[in-house]
């Protein structure tokens, strides 16, 4: 942890999303409070809304299923949005898995649950963004690594309380995090990320 200051500081309740303006050459940094806590990311143009990171274009260019510190993730038109610069977290992350949503929690027989989705799509409306389409997200510290024979496993998220990454803007973008709601992955309740933005890099 560095003495460089942030220029904004905002924090994700859990059960919850926000969004925030990054400037490229930016830097970002995303902090589990309390630890155990999944954060879904999301980055849109701030000049064309049609433009966001796409995981799938990500997997494409880096041959990986998992963000990989130093590598870029990339947009749906193919150019770089947010550089993965430093990773202070147990990891690992995810680029598979939507968001969970309504119809998620109902088949599990909770209705009305708060979810990534209607989290994202209120902060993308707050931010003024005039389109309806959900952009896949990138699951920072979702721990659901791939077995040999292809399935998923969904386990608890490893992180400790003030565990973190660092990112890096590419472009100008639109910065949106939701706290993750599904209570089991995240150590029985959704609790508080934060965003930092800062003008020189946060870590040496
Ligand atoms: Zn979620």
């Amino acid at each position: 942890v560095s003495s460089v200051k942030p220029a904004k500081t905002i924090e994700v309740p859990g059960y919850s999303g926000t969004s925030t303006l990054v400037k490229a050459g930016q830097y970002v940094r995303i902090t589990d409070i309390e630890g155990q806590q999944v954060g879904d990311l999301f980055a849109i143009s701030a000049e064309d809304n049609y433009e966001y990171l796409s995981p799938s274009v990500t997997r494409l260019n880096n041959l990986t299923i998992f963000p990989r510190v130093g590598e870029c993730f990339f947009s749906n038109r193919d150019r770089p949005i947010l550089t993965f610069l430093a990773d202070y977290s147990a990891g690992p992350h995810d680029m598979l898995f939507a968001s969970c949503n309504n119809a998620f929690f109902e088949a599990w027989g909770e209705s009305n649950h708060s979810n990534c989705r209607d989290n994202y799509f209120k902060a993308a409306a707050e931010a003024g963004i005039a389109h309806k389409i959900k952009p896949d997200p990138v699951n920072l510290f979702q721990n659901t690594p791939v077995n040999p024979d292809g399935s998923i496993s969904a386990f608890v998220t490893r992180t400790k309380a003030g565990e973190y990454v660092v990112l890096r803007a590419e472009m100008n973008i639109i910065l949106i995090l939701t706290a993750c709601s599904v209570d089991q992955i995240n150590g029985g309740r959704s609790t508080s990320l934060r965003i930092e933005i800062f003008d020189e890099a946060p870590t040496s």
